[in-house]
């Protein structure tokens, strides 16, 4: 599953090529999670703006010289999503649109085409991101992890008032958002806090290690381009090479980096949990 650092490579891979791009035509393949919203003909002729991101949602704003706004299209990669930037050239028309390509948006400098076997992905029109849908689908997001108002008190506070295992509260996003398994793994561990630990029995030093270690193990992971995962690759199709790096995920039975103990791997809420019973306490 793509995680916020894929989606903020991807972001950072077609918001060059997209800013001030002009949107000929908007194509759908078969139908993903949400409807669009609008007819897509209506978005012909609209210039991209700025993309940016708000957890794993990709915002496009679209815009016309005359009238001005024109809302924006929110994506999301959902469970196995990618995106693909294909630049238009003198000479050569994109390859024909594959099975699994069930969106494009065509563009005067080129082609932005989004893969998702799965299909839990989303392309929705918004008016804006204050109004719904997009207001909508945003408003259960918790802070961005970089955002600097997320203060260490406030992280500690929402830890405070749960008590779900730290692991659990980590996927949901209330806390902080982006700690997805792979990196909420990674963090409990560099923090050395035992997933399975009661959010609210965590005490605020130990709490601010773990919004460091999150902090820490995200922008790893945006420098190493993402993880590698079964089918995210970046939109020039390179895989990220974070996986390759992890101390805990996916190592069950290896030995822990820190105290050489074999890692164990436990259930919980249907996805796979890697820690060092040893390294990491209640
Ligand atoms: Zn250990």
């Amino acid at each position: 599953m793509p995680e916020l650092p894929e989606v903020e490579v991807t972001r950072r891979g077609i918001a060059g090529p997209l800013q001030g791009a002009q949107l000929r035509v908007l194509r759908l393949g078969k139908p993903l999670r949400w409807p669009l919203g609008i007819e897509p003909a209506v978005l012909a002729g609209t210039r991209l703006g700025s993309v940016t991101r708000r957890g794993k949602y990709l915002w496009l704003p679209l815009g016309r010289a005359a009238e001005g706004d024109a809302g924006g299209l929110l994506l999301h990669l959902g469970m196995s999503g990618s995106l693909a930037w294909l630049p238009a050239t003198a000479t050569t028309s994109p390859p024909p649109a594959g099975p699994h390509d069930h969106a494009e948006l065509v563009t005067d400098r080129g082609l932005l085409r989004l893969n998702d076997p799965r299909r839990f992905g989303a392309v929705v029109w918004s008016a804006s991101l204050a109004e719904a849908p997009a207001a909508t689908l945003l408003a259960r997001l918790g802070p961005e992890p970089f955002d600097p108002a997320l203060t260490p008190a406030r992280f500690h506070a929402v830890l405070k008032s749960r008590r779900t295992p730290i692991k659990q509260l980590l996927l949901s996003g209330e806390a902080v958002v982006g700690a997805g398994n792979i990196y909420a793994c990674e963090a409990l561990f560099e923090a050395g806090i035992h997933p399975a630990l009661r959010a609210d029995r965590i005490s605020a030093p130990r709490a601010e290690r773990l919004l460091a270690a999150v902090r820490g193990t995200l922008s790893r992971a945006l420098e190493l381009g993402g993880s590698t995962l079964r089918d995210f690759a970046d939109v020039h199709g390179v895989g990220g090479a974070y996986q390759a790096q992890a101390a805990v995920y996916g190592r069950e039975g290896l030995a822990c980096p820190r105290c050489g103990a074999p890692v164990r791997r436990r259930p919980m809420g249907q996805r796979s949990t890697y820690f060092c019973a040893s390294c990491q306490r209640r």
